[in-house]
């Protein structure tokens, strides 16, 4: 097997998958990340997957509505991601299952750790859905949790930019990106990589984060085959 790694954590925003329309899906722009994602299975290596849901609603952007409530909101938002992203990558022969964090047994399986690393080895992408199942949380965390439960070798996440900056690039023309980082870095910078529930989650329990560009998702292949891309996060 070609591959760096035996056993990854994708993580791709809810963002992702509206492209240019900026809410809701993008059928082809989903079938583009889908078959970024089939590269990577085709190379043999097992997959879980996080979508987030913020293509829909953010819990946290939600105005006056009670957080909790909001947060709810948001969490079924990730449900219907991977209902959608599933069907897009059985579509391209990728077997896909959903396992939710929320009990709905109509919509798809219920997450535990054992039936998410049996359906992993026996060849299924495992989507979780609902992140982690509460309030206050985001799907970096889930995907952190997720990641450490099942026993990923690392954490990919896949964002709208090549990698973790000192500023943002979109506003400063000087900003400098990372090639590698510390976690303690990362909260102590405040960089905005991911929440600092997720990057302490990471760095306790030493699972790498790789920060990648998925607007070109060859980028999933490369790297599982351990290509240097992106900013890599360690303990
Ligand atoms: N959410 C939550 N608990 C979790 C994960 C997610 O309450 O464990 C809710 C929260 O409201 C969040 C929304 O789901 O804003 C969508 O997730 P996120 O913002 O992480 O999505 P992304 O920005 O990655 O698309």
């Amino acid at each position: 097997m070609d591959t760096k790694y035996k056993r990854i954590l994708l993580k791709v925003s809810g963002e992702a998958l509206a492209g240019s329309k900026g809410t809701g899906f993008d059928e082809p722009t989903m079938e583009t990340i889908c078959r970024g994602i089939k590269q990577a299975y085709d190379l043999g290596v097992q997959i879980g997957l996080v979508v987030g849901g913020g293509n829909f609603w953010r819990g946290r952007s939600s105005g006056n509505m009670e957080r909790t409530c909001a947060d709810k909101i948001g969490m079924l938002a990730t449900v219907m991601n991977c209902l959608a992203v599933a069907d897009q990558l059985r579509q391209l022969g990728v077997p896909a299952q959903v396992q939710t964090s929320i009990v709905m047994p109509q919509v798809a399986s219920v997450f535990t750790r054992d039936s998410a690393v049996e359906s992993m080895e026996a060849g299924n992408v495992v989507l979780f859905g609902g992140g982690t199942g509460n309030p206050l949380f985001s799907t970096d965390t889930a995907s952190a949790l997720r990641a450490i439960e099942t026993g990923c070798d690392v954490m990919f996440k896949a964002t709208m930019v090549d990698g973790v900056y000192d500023k943002d690039p979109k506003k400063y023309a000087d900003a400098v990106k990372y090639d590698q980082l510390t976690f303690t870095e990362v909260l102590e910078k405040n960089l905005a990589v991911m929440d600092g529930t997720a990057a302490t989650l990471c760095r306790e329990n030493k699972l790498p984060i790789l920060v990648f560009d998925l607007k070109d998702p060859d980028n999933i292949a490369r790297a599982v085959r351990g290509e240097t891309i992106g900013t890599l996060v360690v303990e």
